[in-house]
């Protein structure tokens, strides 16, 4: 039988909030009156995050366990999930309980009441994020709403609930480093917003160090703005009109016999224009990383290990799967297991 909520829940090293979550996630599930699933991605944990997660599934037969292989980072690890959840809906929730459980209703009874296809959870109240992230995380948005027009919301994260239309629609494209919180309002569905107050991390620490948050952040403009590839025709038409002007200037300047050493100029354009230039190529780069990965057609993530699946194959950590599994006929049909991944071999 199909649940009507998926619960997609990326965890990578989270043994320290795993029994937080369990214990607070339940009752709210439990209390729903629907039928659901929890879909525990765990992006390649090094810590006891499996072992837990097997352990929890014995006295929770809702827990679904999807072990990643190899750490695939978080976007991916939400991919993984909603490729392998089967509910009519599927909501995405950190496993650090910043995003509280209790709003997972409100969600469901929103969707349901306006009709919506998406309801997001947009934070009214970012008080637990450090005053650094808050303030990177808005400038960002705004330079992305600038460059992109998206439609996200600035204070929406990937806490959200989507149909399984939506879901379906995601699941399809093709598209390497999907940004979700981007890429979910620019499919267009029907929306609807929840506000919650963020909280502070329940116990662990924060899997996002700065060089992931730059990571997501230049995956999010080139996913979805060639803004950044104009800029070095700007520059380049600017430092084009900058040339002719300077070459004038350095003719007149010959004829009148008024040329000076002029070091420090020269010094300066060159390595004004070599920075100019290194950044510009820089930029191309990224493009061409980002078609290079296309091209490659890897999967951002393998699944290692589906304890819905009976015969699928074990992670090397992974325990093996009990006698007692949760029925089989759950499964949605084509639903790969082994390798599954966002791209689509074309
Ligand atoms: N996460 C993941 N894979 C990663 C990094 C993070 O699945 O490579 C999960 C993590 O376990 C958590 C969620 O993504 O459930 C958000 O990460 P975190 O709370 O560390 O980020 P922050 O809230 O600090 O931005
Ligand atoms: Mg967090």
């Amino acid at each position: 039988m199909v649940p009507e909520l998926s619960v997609v829940v990326p965890m990578y090293d989270e043994a320290e909030v795993l029994p937080l979550l369990v214990q607070r996630l339940r009752p709210v599930l439990d209390a729903l009156g629907a039928t659901y699933e929890v879909v525990a991605v765990d992006d390649g944990s090094k810590d006891a995050t499996p072992v837990l997660l097997q352990r929890y599934r014995h006295e929770w037969p809702q827990l679904r366990v999807l072990r990643l292989r190899a750490n695939a980072g978080h976007q991916a690890a939400i991919s993984a999930g909603l490729a392998n959840a089967v509910g009519a809906f599927v909501a995405t929730l950190d496993a650090d309980l910043q995003d509280p459980p209790e709003v997972l209703a409100q969600m469901l009874q929103v969707a349901r009441r306006d009709q919506v296809d998406v309801v997001y959870g947009v934070r009214s109240d970012r008080s637990a994020d450090s005053a650094f992230k808050r303030g990177s995380a808005r400038a960002f948005y705004r330079l992305l709403r600038a460059v992109s027009g998206t439609t996200a919301h600035v204070d929406a994260g990937d806490f959200r609930l989507m149909s399984r239309a939506t879901v379906e629609a995601v699941n399809a494209l093709p598209e390497h480093h999907r940004v979700l919180r981007f890429v979910v309002p620019a499919l267009g569905f029907p929306s609807a917003t929840v506000t919650y107050r963020r909280e502070v991390r329940a116990a662990g620490r924060s899997k996002y160090p700065l060089a992931r948050m730059v990571r997501l952040s230049v995956d999010s403009i080139t996913g979805f703005s060639i803004a950044p590839l104009r800029l070095a025709t700007w520059f380049g038409i600017g430092g084009g009109l900058a040339a002719i002007g300077m070459l004038v200037y350095a003719l007149v300047a010959q004829l009148r016999s008024e040329t000076v050493p002029g070091w420090t100029s020269t010094v300066v354009a060159v390595a004004s224009v070599g920075a100019i230039q290194l950044l510009c190529v820089g930029i191309l780069g990224e493009y061409v990383g980002r078609m290079y990965t296309m091209m490659q057609g890897r999967p951002s993530y393998f699944v290692a290990y589906d304890s819905m699946r009976d015969h699928g194959t074990q992670g090397a950590q992974a325990p093996p799967p009990e006698a007692a599994q949760p029925p089989a006929e759950a499964l949605p049909p084509g639903a790969a297991t082994g390798v599954a991944g966002p791209s689509r071999a074309g």
